[in-house]
């Protein structure tokens, strides 16, 4: 017998989320010091560096639609907000370091981080790790088209299509749909990229690197 697979409607959308929050995918970027590895999540490090509350909690779209397996602890409120949560008792607080290893467990298993303000706001005050078969921002931007609703970063993906060799790692690490393989050839369509950098490192013949938008 096959589950009947939940998700969220046009309607619940448009009355919880779409207008009311943006969301900007932020890449990430890898480097190598010695043999450690080290993970330099550029701005999301920023963020969560010069925030002076931070808050944790469960995933709620994928607690709710729970069509994968993620990790589930990839939820950060930042300052106000994150003071506001753990006075409800709705979030816990966390440290720094705590907040960073969620960050490196939930980009290890493939998902988007991305940074939400809120209507009427312009400070980031929510950082998520997302699944485009869970996640209510990008069931809209993906299944509705709301294209302003997850705003591009100013990065996009570039190919060496002379390095490539059609391997199609990249096609399931992109939550975007922006990479497919059809008859061992990899088809990368820019204009459906919203830059955030997971496909990079896990491509075996560095054929992808991050360039300005603009
Ligand atoms: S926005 Fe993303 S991380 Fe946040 S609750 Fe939804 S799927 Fe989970
Ligand atoms: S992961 Fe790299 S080599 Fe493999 S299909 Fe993607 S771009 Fe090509
Ligand atoms: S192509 Fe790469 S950088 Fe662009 S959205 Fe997909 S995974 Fe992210």
């Amino acid at each position: 017998m096959t589950q009947e697979k939940k998700d969220w409607t046009r309607e619940e959308l448009e009355e919880h989320t779409v207008g009311k929050m943006t969301a900007v995918p932020i890449p990430v970027n890898i480097t190598m010091i010695g043999t450690q590895r080290i993970l330099n999540f550029g701005e999301l490090e920023d963020i969560l560096r010069s925030a002076t509350t931070i808050s944790q909690e469960e995933c709620g779209c994928r607690k709710r639609v729970g069509n994968c397996i993620d990790p589930m602890d990839g939820c950060l409120g930042i300052n106000d907000l994150a003071n506001e949560l753990i006075e409800k008792g709705e979030a816990k607080q966390i440290t720094l370091e705590k907040a960073l290893e969620a960050m490196n467990r939930t980009y290890d298993a493939g998902l988007v981080h991305m940074a939400y303000t809120f209507e009427g706001k312009d400070e980031i005050e929510y950082i998520c790790s997302c699944c485009s078969c869970c996640c209510h921002s990008l069931s809209a931007a993906l299944r509705f088209g709301y294209k302003n609703h997850v705003f591009s970063s100013k990065y996009v993906a570039n190919q060496d299509g002379d390095k490539c060799a059609s391997c199609g790692t990249c096609v399931d690490r992109c939550q975007f749909k922006a990479r497919t393989l059809t008859d061992d050839n990899l088809e990368f369509i820019q204009e459906k990229c919203f830059g955030c950098g997971l496909c990079i490192d896990t491509c075996p013949e560095e054929a992808i690197s991050l360039v300005d938008r603009s």
